[in-house]
């Protein structure tokens, strides 16, 4: 499989270096050249297949023949052994309509896991005995750089860098960040939002000379092996609910737009999605521009579901160059205008086609902790903040088809502001044991670029410095 950038002037670049890449060098995003289609009878075969073997089965067409079937195999049978649920991605029955699709039995209790620890392996993989060294850097509100920090914390040619907007992610989600002392694992608190954060990264990648002194890599989800690997559990959860004779539909609490952009990918592959649905709390942005075009960046405001705090959502983009047919040069010049003027109107024309699929609605604190409240008196089961958004959200557009909210944190990562809504304290699960008891370490910088290229530029090893 090739993949091409979304503004249609990048290097077109195969698997393992769309890996490695992220951002192209353009500005743009790395999408797979068409989109893989799986037939009525191979989806059908997913049925009762585990999850590994699941992910084989779909990943496959993605990876080309850049690594073998067994290799492929194996690596993500790797990644998943560190998950502490016998089902991966276990599906519980809320009521006659609702379901959860429990994302967070990885390592660091968010969904991110569930692409970060294969992703980790593939870095692993397309590194060793390369003699290449990455710099690897990411902007987190929280989930993705615990997940990243500990997927790549030790892996050999990989430094992190990790930014946060200082102050505004859960204790947990910060200490699971800061306690990793590992020597290649460097923390930056940025006094900040994230959208500032985000903003210094993608400034760092459009740096052509810092670029190129540093081999810059990206694990958030522009990333493309990291959607990638979140299409599975759509495929998985779908057909254990009757796919593909039925179809189904999912409930995505979404920042970035990458996990609902992977359920998109799902439904492009033939995976019979009745209805996406797309949840944001407060900030969105994306619910305006699903619902009335307006796609314009406002300030961002904090939330009890941090993750989700997000304006610039940087897969969107995914989205826009399928609806603008796939022509880069005309993104190009839709996305130039964006960033000079934070703003965008999508054409009806557009949204018209987007809403076949996508719902969408915006979620307050409300309707968020009296959902959290449904959840526990009606069902028996506790979730977390960004989840509740979702059911929320699902239970507004629930349809004929059974409806899937992805629940993409444990609710002991967001502890607080559980026990706020419905006044129960989760417990940490012992896979996260001793996490209060450990040093920390990290830096805090202001969101100035210069800053933070001064500090990245002492630390990270140069381009010219690979090792023979
Ligand atoms: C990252 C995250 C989200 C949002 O996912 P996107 O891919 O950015 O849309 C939602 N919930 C939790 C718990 C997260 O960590």
């Amino acid at each position: 499989m090739d993949y091409v950038s979304t503004r249609g002037s990048a290097p077109v670049l195969d698997f393992a270096s769309v890996t490695l890449a992220g951002l192209a060098s353009d500005g743009g995003l790395y999408v797979p050249r068409d989109w893989p289609v799986l037939s009525r009878d191979e989806i059908a075969d997913l049925a009762g297949l585990d999850y590994v073997e699941t992910a084989v089965r779909v990943c496959a067409p993605f990876v080309g023949d850049v690594l073998g079937e067994a290799e492929l195999r194996s690596l993500l049978g790797r990644a998943y052994a560190s998950f502490s649920h016998a089902a991966t991605v276990p599906l519980v029955q809320l009521d006659g309509q609702h379901w959860l699709l429990e994302l967070f039995h990885g390592p660091t209790l968010a969904f991110k896991d569930v692409a970060m620890q294969a992703l980790g392996q593939l870095f692993e993989r397309f590194l060793s005995g390369s003699g290449r060294h990455l710099t690897v850097i990411g902007a987190t509100s929280g989930d993705t750089g615990s997940a990243a920090i500990n997927a790549l914390a030790g892996v050999e040619g990989v430094e992190v860098f990790m930014l946060h907007p200082k102050g505004r992610v859960s204790d947990v989600q910060r200490r699971q960040m800061t306690t990793v002392l590992t020597p290649n694992v460097h923390n930056i608190a940025i006094e900040g939002s994230f959208d500032d954060a985000q903003a210094l990264v993608k400034a760092m990648f459009n740096d052509a000379s810092f670029a190129r002194r540093f081999p810059l890599s990206a694990v958030n989800s522009i990333n493309w092996a990291r959607l990638m690997l979140q299409i599975v559990y759509y495929f998985y959860a779908a057909v254990r609910l009757g796919a593909p004779e039925r179809a189904v539909a999912f409930s995505v609490p979404t920042g970035n737009f990458g996990d609902v952009f992977a359920g998109y990918v799902a439904s492009r592959m033939g995976l019979p999605i009745e209805r996406l649905v797309v949840a944001t709390n407060e900030n969105d942005i994306l619910h305006r521009a699903l619902s009335a075009g307006d796609y314009s960046v406002g300030q961002v405001a904090p939330t009890s579901s941090p993750s989700m705090d997000i304006q610039v959502s940087s897969n969107f983009e995914r989205l826009l160059f399928d609806l603008h047919g796939r022509d880069g040069a005309a993104l190009a010049a839709t996305m130039q205008g964006f960033e000079a003027t934070r703003a965008m109107a999508v054409p009806d024309a557009m949204r018209g086609e987007a809403s076949a699929l996508f719902a969408s609605a915006r979620v307050d604190v409300d309707s968020m902790a009296q959902t959290l409240r449904w959840a526990q008196d009606k069902c028996g089961q506790i979730i977390d903040p960004h989840t509740a958004i979702g059911l929320a959200a699902a239970k507004r557009h629930v349809g004929a088809a059974p409806m899937v909210t992805l629940a993409t944190a444990h609710p002991a990562k967001f502890r607080d502001a559980v026990e706020r809504a419905c006044g129960i304290r989760p417990a940490l699960p012992a896979r996260v044991a001793g996490l209060f008891d450990r040093e920390e370490r990290y830096a805090v910088l202001p969101a100035e670029l210069g800053a933070v290229q001064a500090f990245i530029a002492e630390r990270a090893r140069p381009a010219d410095a690979v090792a023979a």
